[in-house]
């Protein structure tokens, strides 16, 4: 395997390529717009097509593709090739400045929720400068956002630059406020941490269920798996492993840094961590990263699976999304200082991320709602539905000084006036952590915990940007009016931490105690999908998402639309693949075995009247009750799916679905689940959860 920093980037056209590559003034031009946002010349764009062609060319490279994330959470792309055919039969490579900056995808086929009927039928693609083009597949790719002609908003990229946007201008008032003139930008930076499974491709191709909806319908759990999982985990390491290294080296070609780890927490799961980098390109390389686990799973004979729960009763799939801000001169505004006036500024920016949370609890709830994330979230695994805080003993000792004006304990001065008193150092290691939190401080960024695994990363950092930068823009507009700064800076953080304190528990969040306890705090407990999704629309988060120019009304709506559209999709899915495994392999397997018992128990009874066959009976018996109650609750769910009223609007077949369809589905599963413990191994129609889980 060749070395990291041979292959690392090797398929980017990034800074040290675009330097050897491009004419001086170019590449002037084309930093200053990555770096300053500034409109792009298209005599530049021209110049800097050609270079990008010749590079990818050289490579053996002969077409492009506009990137971009539809909202359906994947990810598109339409190839073009470089070819021109010249009078006379000739063909020349040709890549215009044009074709880079701007295309045309048919946006037919993508959800709109509604938005290209009422706006322009066709969308169109802009180049992301400050996304690196890269070579994927023997295609160049330019990462590009996607609107319609109207200019809304038909991807997920364009809301999250949009927010990006608004995050930098309010956190640089706010900058200004301290002196700090050179600040003239501020951008997010994250580092999503994803999970996934790998199982046996050949195991998966036996599963109707894997195949049709990512996760299975059916499983009873495996006995010990903790056993199992220590003698079978020694087996499958170099497979595992040399899917790692694959991926690692697949990633680090296309500039991501990546490091592939085995995870503990259950048996074939595994985790990847990258290195942090600025949230468009973050959103970008985490998508590249879903999309190369699958592809380099397939090449080791196996399949990755990215759904947010799999396997029932065994710990699904998350993604840490890892969030802090730095300023243009390198500054991560979250990392905690030791200079009294700096420690004021970073306690600015954590009250600002603290109230934002509270706020606007809903909108986090919401970003990360899913179908498949239902299964994770409040139920009794990391981490609950209750969006809540953890800051840590340390910080939330100073808090609490702060807010009571009363001596922070362990710390010599008595007088907690903000601005005035070097903070102490805060421990920055894993041990001062709550593993159960959904939003942890965890040293100098916040971890949040309860996206799901499947999840595009923009929608939550969407959120993310716009809360903090509306809790920024309401600091801003009072400290610039404030007469004297220090006094009203001090005033405002202990008003701002007693208001919005609730939000932070530092206990465990599991626990039915807290459940309880954040009920009387007020906080809000939204159990699924549809518990949460008309939050999305609320009066209180239009208004925020228009004032920031992030989302406009209809762009909102339309959303909602979609993820409400979604769940009722997904689900359907699942209750018409459930219902086809029910009634076409697990009750006909179950029949088959009663049928050789009761054969069995015949035989017996004709050979000797003196043989017991006392054990033969009570299977029998057994399996007729389970057989007969599967038939009856596979007629009861095929009711439910034929009684789908198709003629509903989104919400309400999104409500049908969760109260109707999922207990329905629910109901079969508990007697399937039964029979499995029950039938003989060789008569089950497909591969059990001990065989995918320790079989790879
Ligand atoms: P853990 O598993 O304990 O949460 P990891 O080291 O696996 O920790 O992951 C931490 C993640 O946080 C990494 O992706 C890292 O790049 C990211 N990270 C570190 N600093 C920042 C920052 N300032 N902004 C955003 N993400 C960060
Ligand atoms: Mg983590």
């Amino acid at each position: 395997m060749a070395h990291m920093d041979e292959i690392f980037g090797s398929n980017v056209f990034n800074d040290a390529v675009m330097q050897q590559h491009l004419p001086k003034d170019t590449y002037k031009a084309l930093k200053k717009t990555i770096d300053e946002g500034r409109h792009l010349d298209p005599q530049v764009a021209a110049v800097v097509a050609h270079a990008m062609k010749d590079w990818a060319a050289e490579k053996g490279v002969t077409h492009f593709t506009h990137w971009f994330q539809p909202m359906t959470g994947i990810t598109a792309e339409k190839h073009d090739s470089f070819l021109n055919p010249q009078p006379g039969g000739k063909m020349i490579l040709s890549f215009s400045g044009k074709e880079l900056v701007r295309g045309e995808p048919d946006a037919s086929s993508f959800p709109s929720g509604g938005l290209r009927s009422t706006f322009e039928a066709r969308g169109y693609t802009a180049w992301d400068p400050t996304s690196y083009a890269f070579i994927k597949d023997n295609v160049l790719c330019i990462p590009t956002a996607f609107c319609s002609y109207g200019g809304e908003a038909l991807d997920q990229k364009t809301p999250l630059l949009r927010s990006m946007e608004t995050l930098s201008k309010q956190a640089v008032r706010v900058l200004h406020l301290f002196g700090r003139m050179d600040s003239v930008r501020v951008t997010p930076t994250v580092g999503p941490e994803q999970e996934y499974f790998l199982i046996d491709r050949e195991l998966y191709e036996k599963r109707r269920d894997l195949i049709f909806t990512g996760r299975t319908l059916y499983g009873a759990k495996p006995p010990k798996g903790q056993e199992l999982e220590d003698h079978y985990f020694g087996a499958i390491k170099p497979r595992i492993q040399a899917f790692m290294s694959e991926l690692d080296e697949e990633l680090w070609k296309l500039g991501v840094a990546a490091k592939t780890e085995h995870n503990e927490v259950a048996p074939a799961q595994h985790e990847l961590a990258p290195v942090f980098t600025i949230t468009n390109v973050a959103a970008d390389h985490n998508q590249l990263t879903m999309e190369m686990m699958k592809k380099v799973a397939q090449r080791h004979g196996l399949v990755c699976l990215l759904h947010e729960k799999p396997f029932a009763g065994v710990n699904g799939s998350g993604k840490h999304n890892n969030w802090s801000m730095v300023t243009n001169t390198g500054y991560n505004l979250l990392d905690p200082s030791d200079t009294p006036y700096e420690s004021s500024q970073f306690l600015l920016f954590l009250t600002a991320v603290i109230k934002a949370v509270d706020d606007y609890q809903d909108l986090l709830r919401v970003s990360v709602a899913s179908a498949g994330n239902d299964h994770r979230l409040g139920a009794n695994e990391a981490p609950p539905a209750i969006i809540s805080m953890f800051v840590g003993e340390e910080l939330g000792e100073i808090l609490d000084a702060i807010e009571s004006g009363s001596a922070y304990m362990g710390h010599e001065h008595s007088d907690m006036t903000v601005g005035v008193h070097v903070l102490p150092k805060f421990p920055k290691d894993n041990t001062d952590r709550n593993r159960t939190s959904p939003f942890a401080f965890t040293g100098n960024k916040f971890e949040f915990r309860s996206l799901g695994s499947s999840a595009s990363i923009s929608e939550t950092n969407v959120v993310i940007n716009t809360i903090v930068a509306e809790s920024l823009r309401q600091f801003a507009d009072e400290l610039e009016a404030a007469p004297d700064f220090k006094t009203a800076l001090h005033e405002l953080i202990v008003r701002e931490i007693r208001a919005h304190k609730r939000i932070i528990f530092n206990g465990n969040g599991y626990s039915e105690e807290w459940v309880k306890e954040a009920e009387k705090r007020g906080l809000l407990n939204l159990h699924s999908t549809v518990d949460a999704l008309p939050y999305m629309v609320s009066e209180k988060n239009i208004k925020l998402f228009t004032t920031h120019k992030v989302y406009s009304e209809t762009e909102i709506r339309s959303r909602y639309e979609i993820k409400l559209e979604e769940y009722a999709k997904v689900l359907n899915i699942e209750a018409e693949t459930a219902l086809m495994m029910a009634q076409r392999e697990i009750l006909p397997a179950a029949m088959k075995y009663s049928a050789a018992v009761a054969s069995q128990l015949k035989a017996l009874k004709d050979a000797s009247s003196a043989v017991s066959t006392s054990a033969e009976e009570k299977l029998l018996a057994k399996l007729s009750c389970n057989v007969s109650l599967l038939s009856d609750r596979i007629d009861e769910l095929q009711a439910a799916i034929v009684n789908t009223n198709h003629e509903a609007d989104a919400k309400e077949a999104a409500v049908y679905e969760h109260d109707v369809i999922i207990p329905a589905m629910n109901a079969v599963r508990v007697v399937a689940d039964e029979l499995e413990t029950q039938v003989g191994r060789s008569y089950w129609p497909f591969p059990t959860y001990a065989d995918l889980l320790f079989n790879v």
